[in-house]
């Protein structure tokens, strides 16, 4: 069986928090004790990389995956385990998604809404059944759930929310509705595993 592998979205920005950016760096090393690779957008920009140059720190296995482009403006992380170029940002998005195993999405912009909303709408449609963290730090996603919410109450979002994501307020909550939930694989990856 594959080990496991988590998606992590975040801000290209650090932000203007610090409390987030150690909230990035901690995930980063946790993932990395526990032997779950990181999937993440590739960058060596931002909280992204904060997560992955804590994973990396701790041993842990790193993947990114990067548009061309993008690569091409230098924010290529040079130090990854492994570094997938890409042609497009839907190709990105969707090799994340399949790299992974779950997602979890960090404070961030445009970006990080943008995949943390697309993960939802796949779990939803079916295309995947793969579980989406939302880390609330500072109620940083309140206002994502009470649109959310509305939604609901509008009858435009008739599945029940707590199977679309789940919020989480700290890095190990995070971690451990992922490992709780159904498929979530409990190995750590393997040099065979090819995905
Ligand atoms: P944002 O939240 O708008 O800063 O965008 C960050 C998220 O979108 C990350 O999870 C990336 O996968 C993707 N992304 C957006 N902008 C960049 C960038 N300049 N470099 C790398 N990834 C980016």
């Amino acid at each position: 069986m594959a080990g496991a592998r988590v998606c992590v979205f975040a801000g290209s920005q650090l932000g203007a928090n610090p409390a987030f950016e150690a909230a990035a760096r901690q995930l980063g090393q946790e993932l990395a004790h526990r032997r779950i690779g990181v999937v993440y957008g590739g960058a060596s920009v931002g909280l992204m990389a904060a997560v992955a140059d804590a994973a990396l720190a701790a041993g842990g296995e790193v993947v990114g995956v990067i548009p061309r482009g993008v690569l091409r403006s230098e924010v290529g992380h040079p130090d990854l385990t492994d570094l997938r170029v890409v042609g497009s940002m839907h190709e990105r998005k969707a090799l994340m998604a399949d790299l992974a195993d779950g997602f979890i999405a960090l404070p961030g912009g445009l970006g990080t809404f943008e995949e943390l909303l697309e993960q939802m709408t796949w779990n939803k449609l079916g295309i995947h059944a793969k579980p989406v963290v939302a880390l609330d730090l500072d109620g940083f996603y309140e206002p994502l759930f009470a649109l959310l919410e509305r939604a609901q109450r509008e009858a435009f979002l008739i599945t029940d929310l707590t199977e679309l994501v789940t919020r989480a307020v700290s890095v190990e909550s995070a971690i451990q509705r992922l490992e709780l939930s159904a498929g979530f694989p409990t190995s750590a990856p393997k040099a065979s595993d090819s995905r």
